[in-house]
């Protein structure tokens, strides 16, 4: 998006000094997995070849001076942050990162940051969580703050959930911290455990296309979904209390079968997606590690086939783009995120690439007058400080 530096950004800005610290945190897509991870199910991201880079120099006052390539002006911060509400701006994020940490340090200073980003904003690939966890990681650094991967990605999602006011689950800011290069990430939520997952399918790329469509939906569907779900899980602990159940995640889809004609149906439906998406992460990170790229594929279409017809989360535009590709050659692709509008992913043969591009955004402005926006990425390295040897 921007070919600044955040280096170069911090000197025009702020003037020249001592060397900043450099903090890099990658965006993120989701492979498979979609509305699980708030029913304690799995997901299957993997970090993104766009990173949000910052550099920050510590000052002698308890000043904090904030800019981004992606916004006009200065943002100035006095430590430790009063009380505050969200304000709609961008340093919320920053705030509500300050905030968290005011419970882990008294700011003996405040710093300067330059903020530079190559993460689309609000294209379902995480600027937030990459924004928040390249601040995070820089200022737990700046003061000695000593937190376990988990503590640390609990307490980014806190300042997102918390402080800016966005219901986000734990997935995007654990991919952007602990993602490894070539890799999908496979993340219990239930126990806050993952492994690397290899993706190594042969000829293959991986695209993400926007509808730029975004419902004012979003927000309350999401919601909404959450509240089915737990209906649900209700539901089927009143109905099979010996079974325990602590998430929908724990079900299998044969006692969901035996259930299903005296459940809701609506509520069935909304849990035979939980269950049968948590097969689709187990069964896709199968077929990665044996190299599969039809199978992934394949999975891809089922998932968002379900999210479709089971979850009601699709939209026309979504479905179109998913549709096209499977008309057009393309292995898999689904609707990423929380739906109501925004992402697609689509898995296509590299050499197709471009003419794959080309053919879906014609046909995307055919049909619909609007344009998509097409991104490459490939699963790349979590976050990370880029001078942190020369400071030893
Ligand atoms: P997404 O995470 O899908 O990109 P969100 O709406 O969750 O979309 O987060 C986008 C918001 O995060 C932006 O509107 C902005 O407030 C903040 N943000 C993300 N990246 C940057 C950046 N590089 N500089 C400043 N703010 C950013
Ligand atoms: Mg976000």
């Amino acid at each position: 998006m921007t070919s600044i530096s955040s280096a170069e950004l911090l000197i025009t800005t702020f003037g020249s000094g001592p060397a900043p610290q450099i903090t890099k945190a990658p965006g993120r897509v989701n492979l498979i997995g979609e509305h699980t991870d708030y029913n304690d199910g799995y997901v299957l991201p993997f970090a993104i070849d766009r990173t949000t880079e910052i550099a920050l120099r510590p000052r002698s006052d308890r000043t904090v001076h904030a800019c981004s390539t992606a916004f006009r002006g200065v943002a100035e911060l006095e430590l430790p942050i009063a009380e505050s509400t969200p304000t709609g701006e961008w340093h919320d994020y920053l705030i509500g990162i300050l905030l968290e940490l005011s419970h882990h340090v008294e700011f003996p200073h405040g710093f300067d940051v330059a903020i530079s980003s190559s993460v689309p904003l609000r294209a379902g690939l995480s600027s937030s969580a990459a924004l928040e966890v390249a601040l995070a990681l820089a200022l737990t650094r700046l003061y000695g703050i000593g937190l376990d991967d988990v503590e640390f990605v609990r307490l980014c999602q806190r300042a997102e959930v918390e402080f800016v006011g966005t219901s986000c689950g734990i997935m995007d800011q654990y991919a952007s911290l602990l993602a490894q290069d070539g890799s999908a990430l496979l993340l219990d939520v239930a126990t806050m455990t993952h492994r690397h997952v290899p993706i190594d399918l042969e000829d293959t790329s991986f695209l993400v296309v926007d509808s730029t469509v975004r419902r004012e939906l979003s927000h309350s569907g999401y919601n909404e979904r959450r509240r089915e779900c737990q209906e649900a899980l209700n539901w089927l602990r009143d109905t099979l209390p010996e079974r325990r159940l602590r998430s929908l995640s724990e079900l299998t889809m044969r006692e969901l079968d035996d259930v299903k004609y005296r459940m809701p149906e609506l509520l069935c439906r909304r849990a035979a997606h939980v269950v049968s998406e948590n097969e689709r992460v187990r069964r896709t990170t199968e077929a990665l590690v044996n190299g599969e790229a039809s199978t992934v594929g394949e999975l891809l279409y089922a998932s968002h086939a379900s999210l479709r017809d089971q979850y009601e989360v699709s939209t026309p535009e979504l479905d179109f783009l998913v549709e096209w590709g499977a008309r057009n050659g393309a292995l898999g692709a689904r609707l990423v995120g929380g739906g109501f509008g925004g992402t697609t992913l689509h898995l296509v043969s590299s050499y197709e690439k471009r003419r794959y591009v080309e053919g879906i955004v014609d046909a995307y402005k055919r049909e619909t007058g609007k344009r998509a926006d097409v991104w490459g990425v490939r699963p790349s390295p979590g976050a990370r400080q880029l001078n942190e040897e020369e400071d030893r």
